[in-house]
C-alpha cells in the first residue's frame, strides 16, 4: 500500500439539498474527529445554491466545502452559469470538473473540463478532475485506454499535488450500486499512477487519486485499501452523516 499521500474524501452531494440539509451537515462536521481529521481530508460538495450557508457552518471545522462545476470563463454573458471565481468567493476550495454527468448530460468534452480545470486554478481553487469509462468500454477491453487519454486531455499542463486531484469514477458504477473488483480499481489506479508520473514527475506521485463509484460503508475499507487509491468521490452515500462517516471509519 502506498498511503504516503494523506487521503480525501469527498462528497459529491449533486443536486441534492436545500438550506435545511445544513442539519446533515452540522452532523457530519461534529463528526469528523481532529483524530480522524489528522489522518484523512473531508470535503462536501454541495449545489452551489448552498456553497456559502455550508462554508460558513464549516468555519472552525476540518471539512472543507467544494462545488460540482464550473464555467470555463471568470465572469461575462454566460446566463445560468458560475465562475470559478464566484464559487471561491462563497467558500468553495475545489471544484469538481469533467463529472460524467456533466459529460453525458451537457456534453462537456476533454478539452471544456481542461479549461475548466484551469479556471478552477486561477480562482485558486483545487480541480477534482474526474475521468472514467462507460460499461461498453470496458467490456470492450478499453477501460485503460479511455481513462489514460482522458488523463492526458483534461488534465492541463502544470498540475500538480496543491493544485490537483484526480477521480477515478467509472460511468457504470455511479449510482448503481456496482462496483469494480479491487483488482480492477488497482489496474486502473496504477495506470493513472505511472501516466502522472510519466508527466509530471515526482508531483504525479503526490496527486491524490481517487476512486468513486457506489462507495459505501460496507465496501469503503476494501477499496479504500488497494494501491494507488488515495480516497473517495461519493455520490449518494455521502447525503447522510451515518453513512458518509461510515465510509470515513475506513481510516480511522
Ligand atoms: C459520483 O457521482 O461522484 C458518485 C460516485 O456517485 P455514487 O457514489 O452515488 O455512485
Amino acid at each position: 500500500m502506498t498511503h504516503t499521500v494523506k487521503p480525501l474524501v469527498a462528497g459529491n452531494w449533486k443536486m441534492n439539498g436545500v438550506r435545511s440539509s445544513l442539519a446533515e451537515f452540522a452532523n457530519i462536521t461534529s463528526g469528523v474527529s481532529s483524530a480522524l481529521a489528522s489522518k484523512v481530508d473531508t470535503m462536501i460538495c454541495p449545489p452551489a445554491t448552498l456553497t456559502y450557508l455550508f462554508a460558513v457552518g464549516a468555519v472552525g471545522t476540518s471539512i472543507a466545502v467544494g462545488a460540482q462545476d464550473c464555467h470555463t470563463a471568470d465572469k461575462g454573458a454566460h446566463t445560468g452559469d458560475l465562475s470559478a471565481g464566484m464559487l471561491a468567493d462563497a467558500g468553495a476550495t475545489a471544484i469538481i470538473v469533467g463529472h460524467s454527468e456533466r459529460r453525458a448530460d451537457h456534453g462537456e468534452t476533454d478539452a471544456v473540463v481542461n479549461s475548466k480545470a484551469k479556471a478552477a486554478w486561477a480562482s485558486n481553487t483545487i480541480a477534482v478532475i474526474c475521468v472514467g469509462e462507460t460499461e461498453a468500454e470496458r467490456k470492450a477491453g478499453k477501460a485503460v485506454e479511455i481513462v489514460a487519454g482522458q488523463l492526458a486531455e483534461s488534465v492541463p499542463d502544470g498540475a500538480d499535488a496543491q493544485n490537483t486531484v484526480i477521480a477515478y469514477e467509472p460511468v457504470w458504477a455511479i449510482g448503481t450500486g456496482l462496483t469494480p473488483t479491487p483488482a480492477d480499481v488497482a489496474e486502473i489506479h496504477t495506470a493513472i499512477r505511472s501516466k502522472l508520473v510519466d508527466r509530471f514527475g515526482d508531483a504525479g506521485n503526490k496527486m491524490r487519486i481517487l476512486y468513486g463509484g457506489s462507495v459505501k460503508p460496507s465496501n469503503a475499507a476494501e477499496l479504500m485499501a488497494v494501491e494507488n487509491v488515495n480516497g473517495a468521490l461519493v455520490g449518494g452515500a455521502s447525503l447522510k452523516a451515518e453513512d458518509f462517516l461510515g465510509i470515513l471509519k475506513a481510516y480511522a
